[in-house]
């Protein structure tokens, strides 16, 4: 029997929900302030698709495009500007769209936003409380894989839980997001690009989680029947449909053979995408509440 879809749009849908009511509660709407320092299109349609989804549930999205606000093309620039945003009080959450101009490192200004309006959950004030167990304003993409095991009924206690990445962003986080309880969190063990034998490790895993930005690197026989798959990866492939080539969105996992042996998956598109956005505006109303 192929595996059970744990889908990412019910459950992005509950999480509105709450902020839906968290922000019925506050005086004001939150607003959240999008610092675009190029002119790449896919930057630029992440700020489209944020817009949107702050709209659905009625938060302000302000765009500070360096095309229009004037050119930011040094860290220094890119630090000094988001200082600026700290001090503005209307500004409820800051956020830094990526790829930021060459030769910036992007975490260097991401460290400059102030911790209470860090709705990415990346400063290391709010990076920290994770280590302790506080999920209040943790990495989006992090807590949609904890959120979507919550979701789906999946009891952790004990379970090889195998996840493969290690970036700052999502592995890491993850991996100690899943360690949060002394007594109930799984055996987690954390794969990447050193890991010798990849197949050795997510063959035995009860839970894989993928975040790794590499498409098929999940075959089916990698798989173990009866896991529990989430698949973070977002990969565009060329694909030919009918003699013309398309692109596609594809997950880290080979998603059909790999449906065929788990219990559950989430599929690319439509998973942990979903999540990770509604999580995003989860965040924004927890920096309005530490804010108030
Ligand atoms: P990253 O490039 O920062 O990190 C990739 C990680 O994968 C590293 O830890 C690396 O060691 C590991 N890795 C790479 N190749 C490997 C291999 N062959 N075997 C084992 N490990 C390997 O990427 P990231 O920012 O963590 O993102 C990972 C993927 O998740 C990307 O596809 C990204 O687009 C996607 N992503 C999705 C969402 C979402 O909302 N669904 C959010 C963030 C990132």
């Amino acid at each position: 029997m192929p595996a059970e879809l744990i889908e990412g749009g019910p459950i992005a849908e509950a999480i509105k929900g709450e902020v839906r009511s968290a922000l019925s509660g506050l005086s004001r709407p939150p607003k959240l302030a999008a610092l675009l320092a190029t002119d790449n299109p896919g930057a630029k349609y992440y700020a489209k698709s944020q817009e949107e989804a702050c709209a659905e549930v009625g938060i302000e999205y302000e765009l500070h495009d360096a095309s229009r606000t004037g050119p930011l093309a040094s860290a220094e620039e890119m630090k000094a500007y988001v200082r600026g945003l700290n001090k503005d009080a209307s500004l409820t959450g800051i956020i830094l769209l990526v790829p930021v101009p060459e030769g910036v490192n992007p975490r260097d200004v991401q460290l400059e936003i102030a911790p209470e309006k860090d709705v990415e959950g990346v400063h290391p004030a709010n990076i920290g409380r994770l280590f302790y167990g506080d999920f209040s304003l943790a990495p989006c993409t992090a807590h949609a894989v904890v959120r979507m095991l919550q979701e789906a009924g999946v009891d952790l206690k004990g379970k090889e839980t195998v996840v493969v990445g290690h970036s700052e962003i999502v592995g890491k986080p993850a991996v100690v997001m899943l360690l949060r309880s002394m007594m109930e969190s799984p055996t987690v063990t954390c794969c990447h690009i050193a890991t010798r034998d990849l197949a050795l490790h997510t063959k035995r895993a009860d839970v894989l989680v993928v975040a790794a930005g590499k498409a098929g690197l999940i075959k089916g026989e990698m798989v173990k029947p009866g896991a529990v798959v989430i698949d973070v990866g977002i990969n565009r492939v060329k694909v030919e449909v009918g003699g013309k080539k398309k692109t596609r969105i594809v997950g880290d996992v080979e998603f059909e053979a790999a449906r065929e042996v788990a219990a559950a998956i989430t599929p690319v598109p439509g998973g942990v995408g979903m999540v990770t956005t509604a999580m995003l505006l989860a965040n924004v109303v927890e920096c309005a509440r530490r804010q108030a």
